[in-house]
This record gives C-alpha cells, sequence and structure tokens, in this order.
C-alpha cells in the first residue's frame, strides 16, 4: 500500500522561490571583481533569476544543456545558480585555478553550450577561445561597462545586459527530481578530471542535511559568508543552505586575503564562514599581526584538509570561535562528517574534548560508513583500526558524467580513497589519502598526525609530511617546513619537540626546510609533486 502524501519532486527553483516568499528582504551581499559592495536581496536574486532563466531560454538552452562558469562568488554567480538549474539545464562550475589545458579538457568534455566568467578571468578565457570551438557564447559577469574590449572573443555579450533584456515573468517547470542540476569536476592529481553530476533531489536533501544543528547549524538568524568559492563543490553547498534557512549571505568575490576577509566579516556581521585551512592561516595572521578580533563570527567551518589542532585551539582559547571541523568530497555534494559534541560529551575536561574535536566527525544522517582492510573486510569501530573508507548515500555519487570505466562503486559503496579510523560514537578521523599512506616496515604511518603536530610548533607556517624511500623499511617520513616569518628552529629543535608526542617509529628521518610547498587547484598538498621532488632524497637513516 502506498502512502496518501503530495508527491512533489524536489526542486532547486523551489529553495529560491521559498526564500523570496518568506525572507524576501534578507540580504545578499556581494564583493565585485570589478570593485565595489553589491547588495540587494533574496527577492531580487529571484526576479533576477527568473530574467536569466527567460535569458537562457531566449538563447535556446534546453533542459539538461551545460552552461559553464568560471567565476567567484558573487550575487550573479548565486543567479546563475539557480536560473540554470531551475531551467532543468545544468549548471557546471569551472575551478579557474586549474591548467588551462585542464580547463578546455573539462568544457570540451561536458560540451558547454556557455561559459559564464567574470572578468579577471578575461585573459584566461582568450586563452581558451581557440581549444573550445562549440560554445556558442560568453558571457561576462558585469554590466555594458565593464564588458571586456577583445576581439578575440566571439559572441561576447555582458551578463546584465542579457538579464536586463528579459521579462521577469517566469513560471519555473517542475520536472523528475533527479534531473542533473549542477555538475563539477574533481581535481585529482592523477589522469584527467572526473565529472560528477549532482540532481535536483541529491541537492536538496544535501541542503537539508546541512541546515540541520549537527550539520553547520545554519539558521534565519546566520549572516553566511563562503570563503569556500562556488566553484569547489558548490561551495559545500552553502549557496542551497542559506536559501532553504533564509540566512543572510555574503560572497567575498575575488578578496580572499586575512584584511579582505576581515573588513566583510565585520562590516556584515558574518556569524558563520567556511573554507580550507590555508584561507584561515591568512586570517590568523592578519588578526595577530593587527591585534584584532572578530566580534560576530562563532563558527568557521574548516574542511577540504585537515584542520590542525593548534589552529582549532587557537580560534576557541583566543577568539571564542567555535571550529567546525567537517569533511567531504566532491563525489559527495560534499558533505559526509561534521564535528560537534554530543550530550554526554559536554562535561568533559578541555584536554579529553580537543582528542574529539581533532577528528573529522561524524556521519549527517543520509550518508553511511565504513572502514574496511585491504581484503575489503569490516574493521571494527575502535579508533584505533584503521582502513579504506567508504561510503554511500542519496548525495553521493554512484557513476562519473560519460564515464567509459563503469561505476567506481565496490558492492554499491563509494570508495573514498582515505584512509581513516572510526570510535565507538561514529567520530570519524582521517590519517590519509590512501596513496600517501607511508608504508614503513609493512606498518601504516599517518602522514596528517606528524604534520598535525608539526604546525603546534610555534615557528612551523606549514608543513608536509611524505614517505621517501628507504633500503631497510621500504618507505619513512620525511618532514617539510616552512618557517613563519622572523622565525626560526632547527632540525634538531624540531625532532625534539615533537619526540615522546607521537610513537617513536612514526618520528620523521628527517627535516628539511623549505621556502613553499606545492599546493592543488583547491588547495590542497600536492603529495605527486613532492614524491617526485624528493624522490632521490637520501635519508640520514638509510
Ligand atoms: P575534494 O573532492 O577536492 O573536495 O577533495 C576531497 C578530499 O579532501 C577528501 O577525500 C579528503 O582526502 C580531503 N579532505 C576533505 N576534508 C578533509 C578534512 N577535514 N580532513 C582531511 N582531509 C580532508
Amino acid at each position: 500500500m502506498l502512502g496518501l502524501m503530495m508527491n512533489m519532486p524536489l526542486m532547486i527553483s523551489n529553495l529560491i522561490k521559498h526564500a523570496d516568499a518568506y525572507h524576501g528582504d534578507a540580504e545578499i551581499v556581494s564583493r565585485l571583481p570589478e570593485g565595489g559592495i553589491h547588495r540587494y536581496t533574496y527577492h531580487d536574486a529571484h526576479r533576477r533569476s527568473r530574467q536569466l532563466a527567460n535569458a537562457l531560454n531566449g538563447l535556446g538552452v534546453k533542459m539538461g544543456d551545460r552552461i559553464g562558469t568560471l567565476a567567484w562568488n558573487t550575487h550573479r554567480h548565486f543567479e546563475i545558480y539557480f536560473g540554470v538549474s531551475g531551467i532543468g539545464a545544468v549548471c557546471h562550475t569551472i575551478n579557474p585555478r586549474l591548467f588551462p589545458e585542464q580547463i578546455a579538457y573539462i568544457i570540451n568534455h561536458a560540451e558547454d553550450d556557455y561559459i559564464f566568467f567574470d572578468i579577471t578571468f578575461t585573459a584566461l578565457i582568450e586563452a581558451l577561445v581557440p581549444h573550445c570551438p562549440h560554445i556558442k557564447g560568453w558571457v561576462a559577469l558585469c554590466g555594458h561597462g565593464h564588458l571586456p574590449k577583445s576581439d578575440k572573443i566571439p559572441n561576447l555579450m555582458a551578463y546584465d545586459d542579457l538579464v536586463n533584456s528579459h521579462s521577469d515573468i517566469y513560471e519555473w517547470p517542475e520536472f523528475d527530481e533527479n534531473t542533473a542540476s549542477s555538475l563539477c569536476y574533481t581535481s585529482g592529481t592523477t589522469g584527467n578530471p572526473k565529472g560528477v553530476l549532482y540532481s535536483h533531489r541529491s541537492t536538496l536533501l544535501h541542503a537539508y542535511a546541512a541546515a540541520l544543528p549537527d550539520g553547520l547549524n545554519l539558521s534565519a538568524r546566520d549572516s553566511v559568508l563562503p570563503v569556500v568559492p562556488m566553484f569547489h563543490v558548490n561551495a559545500w553547498g552553502l549557496p542551497y543552505s542559506v536559501a532553504l534557512t533564509g540566512a543572510k549571505f555574503v560572497m567575498p568575490g575575488a578578496g580572499l586575503d586575512g584584511a579582505s576577509l576581515y573588513e566583510l566579516f565585520e562590516q556584515e556581521k558574518v556569524t558563520l564562514s567556511a573554507g580550507v585551512p590555508t584561507i584561515w592561516l591568512g586570517l590568523l595572521q592578519h588578526l595577530q599581526a593587527n591585534k584584532l578580533r572578530l566580534s560576530t563570527v562563532r563558527t568557521l567551518v574548516i574542511g577540504g584538509s585537515a584542520a590542525p589542532p593548534a589552529m582549532i585551539r587557537t580560534f576557541d582559547e583566543q577568539y571564542g570561535i567555535t571550529v567546525l571541523h567537517a569533511w567531504g568530497m566532491t563525489e559527495m555534494s560534499p558533505l559526509g562528517t561534521a564535528n560537534t559534541f554530543k550530550l554526554k560529551h559536554l562535561g568533559l575536561s578541555a584536554a579529553d574534548r580537543d582528542k574529539i574535536r581533532v577528528k573529522q566527525g561524524r556521519p549527517l544522517y543520509g550518508v553511511q560508513m565504513k572502514i574496511v582492510d585491504g581484503e575489503g573486510k569490516s574493521l571494527p569501530h575502535d579508533g584505533k583500526a584503521f582502513g579504506d573508507l567508504l561510503v554511500r548515500g542519496p548525495w553521493i555519487t554512484r557513476s562519473y558524467f560519460k564515464s567509459t570505466d563503469g561505476s567506481p562503486l565496490v558492492d554499491s559503496w563509494f570508495p573514498t580513497g582515505d584512509v581513516a579510523t572510526i570510535d565507538e560514537d561514529g567520530y570519524m578521523q582521517i590519517t590519509d589519502r590512501s596513496k600517501d599512506v607511508i608504508k614503513s616496515g609493512g606498518e601504516w604511518i599517518s602522514s596528517i598526525d606528524i604534520e598535525n603536530l608539526a604546525v603546534a610548533h610555534p615557528a612551523v607556517m606549514e608543513a608536509a609530511v611524505i614517505g621517501v624511500v628507504h633500503p631497510k623499511w621500504d618507505e619513512r617520513p620525511l618532514l617539510l617546513i616552512i618557517k613563519k616569518k622572523d622565525m626560526n628552529v632547527t632540525r634538531e629543535e624540531m625532532l625534539e619537540f615533537m619526540s615522546g608526542k607521537i610513537a617513536k617509529w612514526w618520528m620523521p628521518d628527517d627535516v628539511v626546510f623549505v621556502d613553499s610547498l606545492p599546493h592543488t587547484a583547491t588547495g590542497k598538498l600536492l603529495k605527486t609533486k613532492l614524491r617526485e621532488d624528493f624522490q632521490n632524497y637520501k635519508l640520514p637513516t638509510a
């Protein structure tokens, strides 16, 4: 027997409709790449999304067509999220930090029809044009006055002209909630990028879960600033979750340095922000150097790479800000876990709570998790055993876009490529990417644990640990360090600092000081490059 409830499809357009209807005067603020601050409301954003929908129809865009964006977080990008998906087309966000060849590959693989771009990327677009012959038009995200003067970009138009020349009378269509809504390519460190194709249903379910108190805890009383770009897994789904809750939304454009962020945090009374650890490193330095405090921020969501325990403690103890450590991936929309306490943890000592806080957190309802050994056998959830982390859930990918390699799933579970422990309370802790695990004498060493310890030293700005070939142990850990400006620490002092804080056999065999460390386009340490650079490195113990 079937239930007798309405069968309404979960539609992205209903999010912006809801935000307009019940939070129509809540503000959306953007720092524009062309300069200045733009300020309007959900009511305005909804109206402009409808105008965009008419404009797209006018351009001949149909259900399922892909529309690419190369853009920062701004109100125009926000309108594209709703206008494009709302008509049943696919909003394909592209990471401008990738190499131009990778971007051209992605645009061609996705078969985008139009590209909407910020004018800061004009030179990049000019370089892409000859390699993307099927693009029907290039839309610069600006008003008429800022339209780039380029004779190398065919069918170039200004976004505001396109939108303003269309009516705002538009009824969002209803269709199957499993229809594709947006597309994001993973920036893997090897091979070609792979497309993750989200649906209206997966996006809505993710938006609900992300807003929950033990998720990101969003409400109509928040002012939310995503530092995480809208080209990186839909800014972790925040544009959808803020529309769902009616939170104020503040977008930083291209200003991601500590000073620009601080200014916007204070000016717009931001309560919650989200980004990768390197962003918060920049903000912390700005705060410390200028003796500043953040007066309204209550939560910083940190994910994308492990949040160093020292950073979590500094924000908490010196600034009274809670770090919400979260984990996920492009294939997971992206949220998998968030780290919040349970009732029974509230009475714990600060030291015991610290031990929990450094973990990546508990699964949001909807995400199932397990860890397995090399043979695929499930490992116990005891916080000690570590193995390959597998996940399932309605906002987790089952296949890559246009993939000819078959499904990535293993017995209907998605292998994350992460190695983790899960404790009795369900808190998961990443110990490594499976490719980065250091295998010493048949045992695994967690590079993340060693990095976390190294950055707790006051003179260390950033640390990376890689496995280097060793004649006796196969591999041994090598610690690479960037020192903070005007601070000093020697190899011996570093080893002395770490000694006794991790297992003896996990201690790095050597420490090398470097000026910079390579990162991927999404801000993660590029360990493949480091392993390549140090492949002939001779450890003193070898
Ligand atoms: P991406 O698909 O680019 O978002 O990358 C996903 C990968 O980033 C995950 O599989 C993890 O390896 C890593 N990652 C994300 N969040 C965290 C975190 N909180 N701690 C450690 N690694 C993380």
